[in-house]
């Protein structure tokens, strides 16, 4: 899918035209990525996210860049791990669709995700990436936007977890409808 990309790096130096925040419902600030952003954004950021009145998990709300090189934030509160029998993997799929649906109501043509709840909130980092590869794959199928969608891993060792989950999934996609017999030029 030449739509995705997943590599390593800070996103808050991202220049995708919206960056998602792995945040909490209160959406007011925190630690990791959501404290990154809002010290990259500025104080603009936090009294925006004041009038917003919160966020329930596995939802998403949109909020304008300020300082960052990002035009737009989308603020998704991650589902915290409990063990995986609480309904975790629904949530967290729904951060990543919810948070592709608003950008796709805007028109957002460019959208980086951190790899949401698996820092303070602890969603092993293995089951979070075929949960989020799925959610992610599966809303670009059916939707134009946004054209571009990356995953921007902190470490070398998170983006080695995402990649060998999309190339287990995913890798043959092209190859498996090039071959099928509608065939054509998928
Ligand atoms: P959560 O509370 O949803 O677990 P965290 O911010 O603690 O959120 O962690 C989510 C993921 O974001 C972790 O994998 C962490 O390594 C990663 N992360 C932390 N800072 C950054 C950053 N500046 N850019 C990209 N990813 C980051």
């Amino acid at each position: 899918m030449d739509r995705f990309s997943i590599l390593v790096g800070d996103i808050t130096a991202s220049d995708a035209q919206a960056i998602v925040n792995a945040a909490n419902t209160t959406l007011l600030g925190g630690s990791g990525v959501d404290g990154a952003i809002h010290r990259s954004a500025g104080p603009d950021l936090l009294a925006e996210c004041r009038t917003l009145g919160g966020c329930e998990t596995g939802r998403a709300k949109l909020t304008k860049g300020y300082r960052l090189p990002a035009e737009y934030v989308l603020h998704t509160p991650g589902p915290i791990w409990r063990g995986g029998t609480y309904g975790e993997a629904a949530l967290l799929a729904s951060c990543y669709r919810s948070c592709l649906e608003l950008a796709e109501e805007q028109g957002i043509e460019t959208v980086d995700f951190p790899s949401i709840s698996t820092g303070v909130y602890g969603y092993p980092m293995a089951q979070a990436a075929g949960v989020a590869l799925k959610a992610i794959m599966d809303f670009l199928r059916e939707h134009e936007l946004p054209r571009r969608v990356r995953m921007v891993c902190h470490t070398e060792a998170a983006a080695e977890i995402y990649r060998q989950t999309y190339n287990m999934w995913y890798a043959g996609e092209k190859a498996e409808r090039l071959l099928s017999p509608e065939g054509g030029n998928a």
